[in-house]
C-alpha cells in the first residue's frame, strides 16, 4: 500500500501549504494528487509573516486532519511557522513538513528546523520528486484515525448524473425524468437542459443566456478579507459553530445544501459531505459552476440549478438538510420549507437567517426582514427544533472595525462567543433541528 493509501484509512481530509514567493511543483503535485485520490484539500498558498500564517491557520477549514507543509529554510520566518504549526497541532492537526535538500544559510535556521521537526508528525526530505518524497514516509508514522476516515468512501472517481438520475424528479409536475440526449425529459413532455454536466431543473423556462439570477447575485461577491475582516471572522465562527453541530452525529448518509452560493457547506466542513451522496445546488448557473470550480472535494458532490421552493427530487431522499442565508431570499420561504420537508428522510436540518430584527436590513434583495421570534415560528411549524445558537451578539454595529486592533479583537472574541447564548440578540441565528414527518 503507498503512502496515500495507508494515510486515507486515518484521514480524509488535508491541508497544503504553499510558500506564497517561491510557488513549487511538489505542493501543487499534492494538492491534485490528493484530490484526485478522493481527499477534501483545503490548498493555500500564504507569505511568509506572522500575519498570513495566522490566517492560514484559521482558515484551515474544521475537520482537517492533516497538514502538509512545503518547507526550505528560507522561504517561511522561523517563529511565524513554529507558532503556526503548534496552534494547527493544538487543535488536532497532525503535520507533515516537506522539505527540499536546500542547505541552511545560517545556524539559527539550523536550530529552528531542530525544533520544527519535533513537532511534526513526519519529515519527508527531497521535494523535488513527489514520487521519491512519498516513497520515504516510514509506513508505521501515521496520524491518529480522524472521525471521518471510516464514514467517507476513498477513492470516489466524478459524480455521473447517471447514478442520481433515479432520485430526480420534474420541478414543474414531480414526475420522473430520463436522459434524452444532451436534455432530461419528464413524462410529460417538460424538457430540461443539463449545460457542462450541470443539470438545470428551475420550475419555470429559463433562458440561460441572460440567467437573471447570475446578475441578481454575482459569484465571487463574497466578504473579503482585507475589506472586511469583522464580517470574514463571523463567517468562520459560523462555519466552525455549524461543523461543531455536525459532530455531535454520525456523518450523514445522504446530504443536500440549499442554496450553496458560490461557495457551499463542504468546502468548509467535509463532515457535512454525505456518506452516499452529497447535493449542492442553487438557482443560478453562474453560482454552481463557480462553486463546482472551487470545490475542495472532487468527485463526491452532485452539483444542479435548482430553485429551493421547487426541488427537483423524489421523497425522503436526504437525511441532513442545509440551508444558510437563503430563506430571506425568498417570497414565499414557507414553500421552500415545505420542499425541504418532503424531500426529507424524518431527516436533520440546520438553517440560518441573518437576524435583521437587529442589525437592520443588511441587503437590498433580502425579500424577508427575519427576527428571532418570526423565524422560530416560521420553521417550527415544519421541525422540532433541538437547539438554537446565536453568531456574534450585536454590541457593537462596526464589526470590521474592530479586528484592526488588540482590544477590538479581544471584544470580537467575546461577541462571537456569547453570540452563542444569546440569539435572539445576534448576528445571524442557527437552528438545528429534525423535520417532522
Ligand atoms: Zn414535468
Amino acid at each position: 500500500m503507498d503512502a496515500i493509501a495507508r494515510l486515507m484509512t486515518r484521514a480524509v481530509s488535508a491541508g497544503v501549504i504553499e510558500p506564497r514567493e517561491r510557488p513549487q511543483h511538489f505542493a501543487r503535485g499534492l494538492h491534485e494528487l490528493l484530490q484526485k485520490r478522493g481527499m477534501a484539500v483545503y490548498f493555500s498558498s500564504v507569505g511568509a509573516s506572522h500575519v498570513d500564517l495566522a490566517r492560514a491557520v484559521r482558515e484551515t477549514p474544521p475537520d482537517t486532519a492533516v497538514i502538509f507543509i512545503q518547507y526550505a529554510p528560507a522561504w517561511f520566518g522561523v517563529l511565524p511557522l513554529i507558532v503556526a504549526v503548534l496552534r494547527w497541532r493544538l487543535a488536532g492537526r497532525w503535520v507533515v513538513l516537506c522539505r527540499t535538500r536546500a542547505p541552511f544559510d545560517r545556524p539559527k535556521q539550523r536550530l529552528a528546523y531542530e525544533v520544527l521537526r519535533r513537532l511534526v508528525g513526519v519529515e519527508l526530505v527531497g521535494t523535488e520528486s513527489l514520487e521519491e518524497a512519498l516513497g520515504s514516509w516510514p509506513p508505521e508514522r501515521l496520524p491518529p484515525a480522524h472521525r471521518l476516515a471510516a464514514g467517507w468512501r476513498a477513492e470516489r472517481g466524478p459524480a455521473p448524473l447517471a447514478e442520481i438520475l433515479d432520485l430526480l424528479r420534474c420541478p414543474r409536475c414531480r414526475a420522473a425524468l430520463a436522459m434524452e440526449g444532451p436534455e432530461l425529459v419528464c413524462s410529460e413532455g417538460h424538457r430540461h437542459p443539463v449545460v457542462d454536466g450541470i443539470p438545470v431543473l428551475l420550475p419555470e423556462r429559463v433562458d440561460l443566456e441572460l440567467d437573471r439570477h447570475a446578475a441578481e447575485h454575482p459569484a465571487g461577491d463574497a466578504y473579503d478579507a482585507a475589506s472586511h475582516p469583522g464580517w470574514h471572522e463571523l463567517g468562520f465562527h459560523k462555519r466552525d459553530l455549524v461543523a461543531r453541530l455536525l459532530r455531535r452525529a454520525p456523518v450523514p448518509r445522504a446530504s443536500i445544501d440549499v442554496g450553496c452560493g458560490d461557495w457551499g457547506l463542504h468546502h468548509g466542513i467535509a463532515g457535512s459531505i454525505g456518506r452516499d451522496l452529497a447535493v449542492a445546488g442553487d438557482i443560478s448557473l453562474d453560482l454552481v459552476r463557480h462553486a463546482r470550480g472551487a470545490s475542495t472535494a472532487p468527485g463526491r458532490i452532485h452539483y444542479l440549478v435548482f430553485s429551493a421552493e421547487a426541488l427537483p427530487f423524489r421523497e425522503g431522499v436526504f437525511d441532513l438538510t442545509y440551508c444558510s442565508e437563503v430563506l430571506e431570499h425568498l417570497s414565499r420561504p414557507e414553500e421552500a420549507l415545505a420542499e425541504m420537508r418532503r424531500t426529507s428522510d424524518a431527516g436533520r436540518a440546520i438553517l440560518t437567517i441573518p437576524n435583521e430584527a437587529v442589525t437592520g436590513k443588511l441587503e437590498k434583495d433580502h425579500v424577508q426582514t427575519f427576527g428571532y421570534e418570526a423565524f422560530q415560528a416560521l420553521v417550527r411549524r415544519y421541525l422540532a427544533v433541538r437547539r438554537t445558537l446565536g453568531v456574534y451578539l450585536f454590541v457593537e454595529q462596526d464589526i470590521d472595525a474592530l479586528p484592526r486592533t488588540l482590544w477590538g479583537r479581544l471584544r470580537m472574541a467575546l461577541y462571537l462567543r456569547a453570540g452563542r447564548f444569546f440569539p435572539a440578540r445576534s448576528v445571524n441565528v442557527i437552528v438545528d433541528g429534525r423535520f417532522r414527518s
